[in-house]
């Protein structure tokens, strides 16, 4: 049997989860809300459920909440997608990925990935025969070299990906660097993937720049986004991918044999708690506060950091602390003193040590101040 992926074996979230579990350790690893969601929200899904919504939806997404989405990101970026043909609703930002990757490349293709690189990315990409090319960034850097990203690009180049807010470094692309993309795909003819699941997680003022707002990359982005992170429900993986009408018409017809449609009522409830735009762009400020109280937690420990500028994740290095492999010293750390997180390297293709650590601080106060008594016991 000849493997597809023989390079992947089992995600470092499943494995650092478990090795949590196996411990008793806390979980700062794998990226989720130790809370719950709204008890309203939750009231919505029952209330549809309730009303009979629990059969197939339309392959393309609930119309409802399709037309939600649209005026969201009309309020935020200006930009028109039209419901009908230009929204699809997906499993999760994870099939959005899939599938946009998927419709853009063919064998031999060339895509671009800043690295370090949510971990499904080159899985997508190689699945479908296209080859990743990289652009490596410091965990913990201060800008894109655009110089460097130009240099990849050759006549194979078809496509580039981009997540901002980011993870696993929680960076965030200003509007220059969207620009410096636009100009790049424009020249080259490249189609981009953005990844926006942490748009509504973001600091300090900043904002967030969706592609969408830039009518040159808007033409030909596929926009993934997911619903997880905004409402605190990573477990009902509903998300969706916005993009021009025909590249969504090709995104549909790899969608609708995957899965060809997703879970009913959770859309009905969704399109309506929407309905409420304090509902997401409250989540900023709440996630601030808790990246404040982890990093004033952290800070006598010694670790290196800049704050986390989006997303729920803080990475901090540890070079003046141990010379430790972070593969290992996550391992150590879960055991030790019982807190898990995730070795950043693993991001990374070739890299195999960073020593930089990835905590998600999207956890209850308590235990966020527990996690970082006992690394300071212990680092
Ligand atoms: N992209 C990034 C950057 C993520 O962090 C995640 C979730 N951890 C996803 C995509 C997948 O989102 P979903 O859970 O909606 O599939
Ligand atoms: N996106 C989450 C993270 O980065 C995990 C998602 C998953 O477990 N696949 O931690």
């Amino acid at each position: 049997f000849r493997s597809k992926l023989p390079r992947v074996g089992t995600t470092i979230f499943t494995k650092m989860s478990r090795l949590a579990e196996e411990h008793q350790a806390i979980n700062l690893a794998q990226g989720f809300p130790e809370f719950d969601c709204a008890p309203e929200l939750q009231k919505l899904v029952g209330k549809y459920i309730a009303r009979g919504k629990n059969q197939y939806a339309p392959m393309a997404g609930v119309m409802a909440l399709r037309e939600a989405i649209a005026k969201k990101v009309f309020a935020a970026t200006a930009k028109e997608y039209h419901p009908e043909t230009e929204i699809t609703i997906t499993s999760g930002a994870t099939e959005a990925l899939y599938v946009a990757l998927s419709t853009v490349v063919h064998p031999g293709d060339e895509v671009i990935v800043f690295e370090p690189a949510y971990d499904s990315y080159v899985p997508c990409i190689e699945l479908n025969g296209g080859i990743p090319v990289f652009v490596t960034l410091h965990p913990q850097y201060e800008g894109i070299d655009w110089q460097d990203v130009r240099s990849k690009i050759s006549p194979r180049t078809k496509a580039v990906i981009i997540n901002t807010p980011h993870n696993p470094t929680g960076n965030v692309w200003k509007l220059s660097d969207l620009h410096q993309l636009a100009d790049i795909a424009g020249q080259h003819d490249l189609m981009v993937i953005s990844d926006e699941v942490y748009e509504h997680i973001i600091f300090d003022g900043r904002e967030h720049i969706s592609a969408a707002s830039i009518p040159a990359l808007a033409e030909r982005t596929f926009l993934c986004g997911s619903f997880g992170k905004t409402f605190h429900t990573t477990g009902w993986k509903l998300g969706y991918c916005l993009a021009p009408k025909e590249l969504t018409a090709e995104f549909r017809k790899i969608h609708q044999f995957l899965v060809f449609s997703v879970v009913t009522p959770i859309q009905f409830a969704i399109a309506e708690y929407l309905e409420n735009p304090e509902h997401y762009l409250t989540l900023s400020a709440f996630y601030q506060r808790k990246r404040d109280l982890f990093v004033h937690a952290i800070q006598d420990i010694g670790f290196g950091l800049r704050p986390s500028e989006g997303s729920f994740f803080q990475n901090v290095s540890y070079e003046n602390l141990t010379g430790e492999n972070d593969r290992e010293l996550a391992e150590r750390l879960t055991i030790e003193a019982g807190v898990a997180s995730i070795p950043v390297s693993v991001f990374y293709d070739q890299i195999t040590n960073y020593q930089t650590l990835r905590f998600c601080f999207a956890k209850n106060d308590d235990t966020l101040l527990r996690a970082a008594e006992l690394l300071s016991k212990v680092v």
